[in-house]
């Protein structure tokens, strides 16, 4: 699997994580505004006019000039998928929220607080990591009729969104994302 680059906004705010192939197309642009860390990956393109093959180096991270990408929704918590669950466990530490114990992926399993039957929302602080155990009992009940939450479920912030939906992030791309997070969260271990 190969490598991403991590793309911000002019301002610095992540936008996308990248294959590189899609990154060079943005240095072939002229759209790189600021590029962070040591080179990723060398694209070798033909031959310019005066003969010499050109080459795009593609740093690991990259910052888009351009007003068009900083779009509002830049700018606001992004939302938890209803389908996948791999960002939730994650953020949980793949550790259930009412026996407070960690398992494998596998074993685990999304937990409405509020029952989706109820009106309970796919949400990132309306879900919980949970292992099927203690899903299996909860079953239709309410949490208060049930056991006390292990942990405050809470929405990422966008840079701690990037560092949960990024793989094989690289250290410069983890520094960076994991410098601009608020302090609580930068105390959870990232
Ligand atoms: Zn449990």
């Amino acid at each position: 699997m190969s490598q991403q680059v991590l793309t911000l906004d002019i301002s610095g705010r992540p936008y996308a994580w990248l294959d590189p192939q899609e990154a060079v197309t943005h240095y072939a642009k002229g759209r790189v505004a600021w590029e962070l860390g040591p080179r990723l990956t060398t694209f070798h393109g033909g031959h310019n006019r005066h003969g010499l093959r050109t080459q795009i180096d593609v740093a690991p991270i990259i910052a888009i000039a351009g007003s068009e990408l900083m779009a509002a929704q830049a700018w606001e918590p992004l939302h938890l998928s209803d389908r996948d669950n791999a960002l939730l466990f994650k953020r949980d530490r793949w550790t259930c929220a009412y026996c407070g114990q960690k398992f494998p992926r596998r074993m685990l399993t999304r937990d409405h607080i509020l029952a989706r039957s109820r009106g309970g929302k796919d949400s990132w602080t309306n879900c919980v990591t949970a292992c099927q155990r203690c899903n299996n009992e909860k079953g239709a009940k309410r949490v208060e009729d049930f056991k006390p939450l292990i942990y405050v479920p809470y929405a990422p912030c966008r840079f701690e969104h990037f560092l949960l939906s990024g793989r094989n992030i690289l250290a410069d791309q983890h520094d960076y994302l994991a410098a601009r997070l608020p302090r609580h969260s930068r105390s959870r271990g990232h």
